[in-house]
C-alpha cells in the first residue's frame, strides 16, 4: 500500500453496487453494470459520442438478457427502468412536466424542447405548462439531459465513493479487512 495513490486501483461497478440497494438502483441496471465490469457512461462523456449507439446497444442487450432470465412478465417496466439511449439518457424518456409522469411507449415518441434539445414532453400542453413553471429559465441556462433514476443514483454513489477514497476512508477499511483476513 505504501506509495500507492488512493486512486491507483480503479473503482468497479461492484464497488459502487455494494453501497446501493435495489430501492435506489434497479436490479436490471445493477445486472448490466456488473456484466460490463465498468461504469455506465454519463452523457457528455466521449463514449456516448460516436460510440454511443454501440455502447447503448450492448448495454440494452444485457438488459434483454436479464429480462429473458425469468423476468419476462415485467419486460417493459424493466426496459423503462434500465435501458439507455445513445446519448446516455433513458431509452424511454419521461415527460418532464412536473405534474405529468408519463413515459414513452416507444423510443423517440416524445417531443424535445427545440431550444435546449435536452428536455422531453409527452404533449404540447405539458411543454407549455413546464415552460411557465420554470423551464423558460432552465432552458436558457443550460438544462441537463434527463437520466434514468438508477443511473443518477449510480453516479452519485460513485462520486461519493471517489471522494471517500480520496480522503483515505476506503483504503483504511480495506487494510483492516486484509489484516483480519490474514489471521484466519
Ligand atoms: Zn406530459
Ligand atoms: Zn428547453
Amino acid at each position: 500500500m505504501k506509495g500507492e495513490s488512493p486512486e491507483a486501483k480503479p473503482m468497479t461497478s461492484d464497488d459502487v453496487l455494494k453501497h446501493s440497494t435495489s430501492d435506489n438502483i434497479h436490479p436490471a441496471f445493477a445486472y448490466a453494470a456488473r456484466k460490463f465490469k465498468a461504469l455506465p457512461s454519463a452523457p457528455s462523456r466521449p463514449e456516448f459520442g460516436e460510440a454511443g449507439a454501440v455502447a447503448s446497444d450492448n448495454w440494452n442487450a444485457v438488459v434483454e438478457e436479464y429480462i429473458a432470465d425469468g423476468h419476462a412478465s415485467d419486460a417493459q417496466d424493466i426496459r423503462v427502468a434500465a435501458q439507455v439511449s445513445a446519448d446516455g439518457g433513458p431509452r424511454y424518456r419521461r415527460c418532464q412536466s412536473a405534474s405529468c409522469g408519463n413515459v414513452e411507449d416507444a423510443p423517440g415518441q416524445y417531443r424535445v424542447c427545440g431550444a435546449c434539445k435536452t428536455t422531453f414532453y409527452c404533449s404540447t400542453a405539458c411543454q407549455t405548462t413546464a415552460w411557465k413553471q420554470g423551464h423558460k429559465t432552465a432552458c436558457k441556462h443550460g438544462a441537463t439531459l434527463q437520466l434514468l433514476p438508477s443511473h443518477e443514483t449510480f453516479m452519485t454513489v460513485h462520486k461519493m465513493m471517489a471522494r471517500m477514497r480520496y480522503l483515505g476512508a476506503l483504503s483504511t477499511a480495506s487494510m483492516l479487512q486484509e489484516a483480519w483476513g490474514n489471521r484466519s
